[in-house]
């Protein structure tokens, strides 16, 4: 299913408007946090004048006092008159909220407001989309404390208390819900705002922000009804920009606005200043529901939330001339992560301007011109926020007539480099512990360290064509190729293709090779074309379903445009997008500070770190990456090269025993050569190798011109190997003649594979080579099976140590993977006679849930988007299903075998969160593929650290 991509990123700049302490903030002494009562702050005094506002705008009436118990207190106060909130109520108060109110507790000038609970929005929705009972009564008493503070009154025709409107979950996302700013502006409080401030273009300019926002966010009118309005006032005044209009004319606007909201809604623009926040406050709440804020929780994987708090805050102006401003900052480069103030501010400006990108902001270090004062205090909170929170801080601010105010504080979003070398120097400032350090940097973005990646600047303007799954990372940009003999063909002349395929199958496999990035339409994370791109650290979107692909005309469609093999395009396995073009990329920037980082998780970590790994090239990349073995080599991989396919092909099509033992004697030289390499590549490191494990119908070519070819090529007729092609078909292939049932059936498959690994060691040993090979044998389900096959691999060992005249002992484990729930239930039996076990968590995974993992992509983007399933299993553990299948297998199998040594070799094995399971458990190590293997040493080490 197509993902829409949406522009998301409005955080790119100052956003915010800003709050204002009611200019006369000063008069008001600080009380400390006495008067908050049980039911809210000042509860006593807030009843009498609830109900005197409620009089007056006609709103609910308030009930006597409001003496719920605290458990169930919606709302709380962040000001001079008390503060009820901390940093450690996030949960509660939302990531906003909760640091408003921490922020004004350590002294920072924060405009004073209160924060409704994310509960509270849990509740409207457990209620029917209604607001809670009681909540406008908590909302109002607070009201009136907000305006004893300030010196305003809300709905005032001398001085008028506004306030900002914002959302704010636990988790910070961007952009993704509603803000109204200058809440409380009607035809009379805009007077007000004219006498206290003694600027009428001022005070209608933030009215008809108001109508706007209000009609666009709460009313859903669209924001070019008003635009349109806006247009032809200028075209009256005779000017061309928004500044431009003189007041007069805002006043107009503020007419037509109204108008405007009129004709849409078929009301009256609310001149209640409660009503006005009634609605706010909802449609705040309705947010959290809109697509675009579920589709983003849903690509970032924000699950468990209750949903949004509401912040209502008293504004402060940055629009209210030369010596006010906004801006948002942060306290290290998230770049680099280098040690400067980093951020950007506009003079006399709301955030939306920034937004519309109707004005450049100026790099916050040219603020020291503008006005050094507040720069300085600035700089100063700066240094005050990270003592306080040990941590990179995301600030947002305004400076209202020369007076600053601090509107939002949250731990930055940094790149992986920034994020390892602000560790690193917060470290070196003992504003943190090596530990903390370790347990901080998100262990998925050592990812960005080790791939080029896409210029992240020139992101917001790429053309982004489909989103897919980020099978694999990596930044590739180059023309589509449609079969892989067309890749083949086309690098070889230079050229960078994308390989453009609905999947792949291992026939594939050059033509990935050779392509610098691979695209399919359909597969998920598992898929094959996932599994072998990630393997090869190659860049990889699967299942951009948005895709339709025409191989014999040679192009593909998206959205209503066709490509074609001259069009380039740009595949982020990051993020999963496709994008047209050729977007920059930027090399990653290996620092001292990331062996640094890693040097600290070893320390820290118990589990092991292997590699998946199948050739010597990614053996010795893993290595580097601190590989301490490999956990699994896929052989199926070495079938595939060359002239080696032929033999494979002629085994497979072998009429008697003798003709396949023929067939396997020709490919038994390259096996050995294969694991030579390896060896050698591992240097005396664990390497564990899998026999042959997919079915047979995965190496002959499926349509006719490429059978008679290979009927030509054998020089067999064609008719054998179409019969051939058909008898190997099966259902259900995944469920077919695989895995050890295939040694099972052609014994001699297993015997030329085990002879290829035990000479090879053998040739290691006499070129004073360490190589210690681990045989694993695939999809075992019961003790019988392991048994025969054991015996099997133990004959061949004995036979070719006699051969070769070896005497000296040679220590082969043998094991099996644990991929079949059935052989998790029989672990006790089948780790008697087992050295290691390793959980093969992908078809463990597809077995359990009864989900193909070839095409899981159908349903899964509606599982996921429902809520149905956390996360796609395929890439993070089910702890809860899948993963009581491994626990037990684990127990089971060490009261079979206490020596038992046991890993995972699923794609799980470098997935953060399932590491930390693996850790928990207790088993030995994961294995994972190369690119990932700093991910997992670092996620072992958080799972250790967290665990102490
Ligand atoms: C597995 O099933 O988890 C596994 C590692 O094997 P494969 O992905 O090759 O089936
Ligand atoms: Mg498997």
């Amino acid at each position: 299913m197509a993902k829409k991509t949406k522009k998301t990123s409005k955080k790119v700049a100052p956003k915010k408007s800003t709050t204002k302490p009611g200019g006369s903030s000063s008069r008001v002494k600080k009380k400390g946090a006495a008067k908050v009562h049980a039911g809210g702050l000042n509860a006593r005094h807030t009843t009498k004048k609830v109900a005197r506002k409620s009089a007056r705008s006609g709103g609910r009436s308030a009930p006597a006092a409001d003496r719920r118990p605290r458990k169930d207190k919606m709302v709380f106060y962040f000001g001079g008159l008390g503060t009820e909130g901390d940093t450690s109520m996030k949960q509660l108060l939302g990531g906003k909220g909760a640091n408003l109110a921490d922020m004004t507790s350590i002294g920072l000038p924060v405009p004073p407001g209160f924060t409704i609970t994310t509960d509270t929005c849990a509740r409207y929705y457990e209620g029917g989309k209604r607001l809670p009972h009681g909540l406008m009564n908590e909302v109002h008493q607070h009201m009136a404390t907000l305006e004893k503070e300030t010196a305003k009154q809300f709905g005032s025709d001398e001085n008028p208390l506004l306030v900002s409107v914002r959302s704010g979950a636990a988790v910070s996302m961007p952009g993704m819900m509603d803000t109204i700013l200058n809440l409380g502006l009607n035809d009379t409080s805009v007077e007000g705002l004219v006498k206290a401030t003694g600027n009428s273009r001022f005070a209608y300019d933030a009215y008809r922000r108001l109508i706007n926002m209000f009609g666009d966010v709460v009313m859903g009118v669209h924001h070019d009804k008003f635009e349109a309005a806006f247009d032809a006032v200028k075209l009256r005044y005779g000017v061309t920009l928004d500044t431009e209009v003189p007041s007069d004319g805002l006043r107009e606007l503020c007419d037509a606005y109204k108008e405007v909201y009129r004709a849409h809604v078929g009301d009256e623009f609310p001149q209640n200043p409660f009503k006005q926040l009634e609605l706010a406050i909802e449609a705040v709440f309705k947010s959290w529901h809109a697509d675009r804020a579920v589709s983003y929780r849903r690509l970032s994987g924000i699950v468990g939330l209750k949903g949004t708090a509401v912040n209502v805050q008293t504004m402060a102006y940055g629009n209210m001339g030369d010596d006010s401003g906004t801006g948002v900052a942060f306290t290290r480069n998230p770049s680099t992560g280098e040690n400067e103030f980093y951020g950007e501010f506009l003079v006399n400006a709301q955030g939306e301007d920034v937004v519309a990108g109707i004005r450049t902001p100026r790099p916050v270090d040219e603020m020291k011109n503008w006005n050094a004062r507040v720069y300085k205090q600035l700089i100063e909170i700066k240094k005050k926020l990270e003592k306080h929170y040990r941590e990179m801080q995301d600030i947002e601010f305004t400076i209202e007539r020369g007076k600053l105010y601090m509107l939002q504080t949250r731990t930055g979003k940094r790149t992986g480099g920034a994020s390892v070398r602000i560790a690193c120097d917060m470290v070196k400032e003992k504003l943190i512990t090596e530990k903390q350090a370790v347990l901080r940097i998100p262990a998925n973005d050592l990812t960005q360290l080790l791939l080029p990646s896409f210029d992240p600047s020139k992101k917001a303007s790429a053309d982004i064509l489909a989103r897919g799954l980020p099978a694999s990372p990596g930044a590739a940009v180059g023309r589509p190729a449609f079969t892989a003999e067309e890749a083949v063909e086309r690098a070889l002349q230079g050229e960078q293709v994308i390989l453009v395929r609905r999947e792949t199958s291992p026939e594939d496999v050059d033509g990935m090779h050779s392509a610098v990035g691979i695209l399919t339409s359909t597969g998920g994370m598992t898929s094959h074309a996932a599994v072998v791109a990630r393997g090869w650290g190659k860049c990889c979107v699967a299942g951009a379903s948005a895709i339709d692909i025409n191989v014999a005309a040679g192009t593909f469609s998206v959205g209503g445009r066709t490509f074609g093999r001259q069009d380039l395009i740009s595949l982020d396995g990051s993020t999963g997008e496709v994008i047209h073009g050729n977007l920059p990329r930027i090399e990653p920037k290996m620092s001292g500070d990331f062996a640094k980082v890693m040097r600290w998780a070893d320390k820290y970590r118990t589990l092991g770190v292997r590699t998946n790994a199948d050739a010597p090239k990614d053996a010795a990349r893993a290595r580097d990456f601190g590989a301490e073995g490999i956990g699994l080599c896929r052989t199926e991989h070495m079938f595939f090269e060359g002239d080696r396919i032929r033999s494979m092909r002629e085994m497979i099509l072998a009429e008697s025993k003798e003709e396949r033992e023929a067939a396997l004697a020709k490919l038994l030289p390259y096996q050995r050569d294969d694991f030579i390499g390896i060896f050698e590549a591992m240097k005396g490191l664990p390497v564990t190798i899998r026999l042959l494990d997919p079915p047979l119908h995965e190496f002959v070519p499926h349509e006719e011109e490429m059978q008679r070819e290979m009927a030509m090529r054998l020089g067999v007729p064609f008719e054998k190997i179409r019969s051939r092609v058909m008898m190997l078909q099966e259902s259900n292939p995944m469920l077919g003649h695989r895995g050890c049932r295939l040694s099972i059936t052609y014994p001699e498959i297993l015997r030329m594979q085990v002879r290829a690994i035990v000479e090879a060691t053998i040739e290691c040993v006499r070129r004073k080579i360490k190589a210690m090979p681990e045989i694993m044998i695939p999809l075992v389900g019961t003790r019988a099976e392991f048994e025969l096959l054991r015996r099997e691999t133990e004959a061949v060992i004995r036979e070719v140590k006699a051969e070769e005249d070896y005497t000296p002992r040679l220590d082969i484990k043998i094991g099996t993977m644990i991929e079949v729930p059935r052989a998790a239930l029989a672990a006790k039996e089948i780790a008697e006679i087992a050295d290691f076990f390793s959980f093969g968590t992908n078809d463990l995974t597809q077995l359990t849930f009864g989900y193909s993992r070839d095409d899981v992509n159908t349903f899964l983007p509606d599982y996921i988007r429902q809520e149905i399933l956390p996360a796609d299993p395929f890439g993070t553990l089910d702890q809860s299903g899948v993963g009581q299948l491994v626990e037990m297998g684990l127990v089971r199998g060490r009261e079979g075998n206490d020596k038992l040594k046991v890993g995972i070799c699923g794609e799980h094995g470098g997935d953060p969160a399932s590491v930390e399971f693996c850790h928990r458990i207790g088993l030995d190590y994961v294995s994972c593929s190369p690119f990932r293997v700093p991910i997992a040493r670092l996620a072992a080490a958080q799972a250790a650290l967290r665990g102490n």
